[in-house]
């Protein structure tokens, strides 16, 4: 018997990495999925892996959100959870700041984020609860020099994810982020410390990156989708009926200690 048998849910950034295994581990305990992101191809292969239901939708525009939260209930006439795993990483120092990168980012990681608490959350609330999940960042309390626009966000995104716990809580929908370290993903080759486009994804142990963070991590060992996906499967299962507004490290204990700096992650 799987943990989340018979629910049913979102899953929004299913197209790669943390929301791409989230998606195949809520299958495999039982869950039915929309998911959710803008590259079709992706969530098309995705789909015929898991038997879920693809939609496109851009996190950053409050109308998608609104219909693909709208196309759930039309489908299914209730909610048990929704996860928002879309995001973005550009550094960029305060002082060099393009204010282009920053509202890219902000309308994926702020914006978007808020506008995903917005519509599920009222989606739940109008059709007996549930449990939503932002995925935010352990960067969001470790004050990282260089990722002010991502970990600024993700931490307002953590700031908003307790206020809609209270003002969504007595309508029986739980909200919690899930707040992962450094997992080796697209999004994250140099540790996000490097624009995208020069990236190339290092998914070794061995790897100075990996390396780097082992180092600064009480348990001495990198954090993967599946350690995610686990807590993401707690947080929209039962066990967690009485957790809202918690923001769960996911991170082995990373942000006990500090993020390594970026000579140390790429010598
Ligand atoms: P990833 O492999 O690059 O996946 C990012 C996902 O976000 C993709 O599915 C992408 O889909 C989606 N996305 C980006 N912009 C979007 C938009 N405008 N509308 C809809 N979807 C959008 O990265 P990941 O590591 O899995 O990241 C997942 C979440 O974990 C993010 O919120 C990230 O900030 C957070 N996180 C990651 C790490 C890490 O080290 N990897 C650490 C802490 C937190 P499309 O491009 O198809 O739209």
């Amino acid at each position: 018997m799987g943990l989340l048998d018979g629910k049913v849910g979102v899953v929004l950034g299913a197209s790669s990495g943390i929301g791409w295994r989230i998606a195949e581990r809520f299958v495999e305990e039982g869950a039915e999925l929309i998911i959710a992101a803008r590259r079709m191809d992706q969530l098309e292969k995705l789909s015929k892996e898991i038997g879920a239901t693809p939609i496109r939708c851009d996190v950053s525009s409050h109308d998608d959100l609104e219909a693909l939260a709208a196309a759930a209930i039309e489908k299914w006439g209730r909610l048990d959870f929704s996860v928002n795993s879309a995001g973005v990483n550009m550094p960029s120092t305060i002082a060099e700041l393009d204010p282009a990168l920053l509202k890219q980012v902000a309308d994926v990681q702020f914006f978007g984020a808020y506008y995903f608490m917005k519509h599920f959350g009222n989606a739940h609330a109008a059709n007996g609860g549930g449990s939503l999940i932002n995925i935010t960042s352990a960067t969001a309390v470790m004050v990282p020099v260089g990722l002010s626009p991502y970990s600024g966000c993700k931490a307002a995104a953590n700031f908003v994810t307790k206020i809609a716990a209270r003002e969504y809580g007595p309508s029986n929908v739980r909200v919690n982020a899930l707040a992962p370290t450094f997992v080796p993903t697209a999004m994250n080759a140099y540790g996000g410390m490097k624009p995208i486009d020069d990236a190339r994804v290092d998914l070794e142990s061995e790897s100075p990156i990996s390396k780097a963070f082992i180092k600064e991590t009480p348990l001495r060992r990198v954090t993967s989708v599946d350690d995610c996906a686990d807590v993401a499967i707690f947080l929209a299962s039962d066990l967690s009926a009485s957790m809202t507004g918690q923001v769960v490290p996911v991170d082995n204990g990373n942000h006990l200690q500090r993020l390594p700096n970026a000579e140390e992650m790429f010598i």
